[in-house]
């Protein structure tokens, strides 16, 4: 297979990650938002990727993922976590940094390379956002969680990831010292805007606002 351009495999990543929570199938204008690029563009660019058969394109429905895109996407991903985890671990980098960086390395094309990093970080199962991390046969363990703005009240929880798009919100999480596999029970939700109240270990109690709940990935116990 020919090699893919930078572009083309943030495509089938980002396709895999909207994916995920649209039942595998992504809308046009879902993707033009997160890529920040024209409809028109987009729509060129997905029917690039249907003539090397990694993508299913229907116009007006939107796109899938073939078992050979799928397969390029999960790598992605397991490259991107292996170096997140690499960074921090390795070279102690802030969990808000790494994300950019890895942004980069994510493209680099050595399988030797990423699956001798994988030895050497211990074959790592979490990214330090908490997001599973791919074996190099592909198969990734899902962890069962909700959004921490879909969680029921009063019910014992645990922080199992963090959205890492955006180093303002991991900076935030820094700040009000939340970290992951902290205890959380929300113990009062606002009717007004669903601002919710939780408490942290049993102890600490803080607000938080809904924008930063839908981003913080919660797992019952
Ligand atoms: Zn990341």
């Amino acid at each position: 297979m020919t090699t893919l351009s930078a572009i083309e495999e943030n495509y089938l990543k980002y396709i895999l990650q909207l994916g995920e929570m649209q039942n595998g199938n992504v809308k046009t204008n879902d993707l033009a938002y997160k890529l920040e690029h024209s409809a028109a563009s987009v729509t060129d660019m997905l029917k690039r990727l249907a003539d090397k058969n990694l993508v299913v394109y229907k116009k007006y429905y939107g796109v899938s993922l073939t078992k050979s895109g799928l397969k390029i996407a999960v790598k992605i991903l397991r490259k991107h976590r292996l170096w997140e985890t690499f960074l921090a671990k390795k070279l102690k980098f802030t969990w808000d940094k790494i994300h950019v960086i890895a942004e980069q390395l994510e493209h680099v094309q050595s399988d030797e390379l990423i699956d001798k990093m994988d030895e050497f970080l211990g074959f790592p199962k979490f990214d330090p956002h908490g997001d599973p991390i791919p074996d190099k046969h592909g198969n990734i363990s899902l962890p069962n969680v909700v959004s921490l703005a879909d969680a029921k009240m009063k019910k014992q929880y645990t922080l199992q990831n963090v959205n890492d798009d955006s180093a303002a919100f991991l900076k935030y999480l820094n700040k009000i010292q939340l970290q992951l596999n902290d205890k959380i029970k929300i113990i009062d939700k606002e009717e007004f805007d669903e601002t919710i109240q939780i408490t942290i270990n049993d102890k600490k109690q803080l607000t938080i606002s809904k924008d930063a709940a839908k981003n913080l990935f919660v797992k019952s116990i």
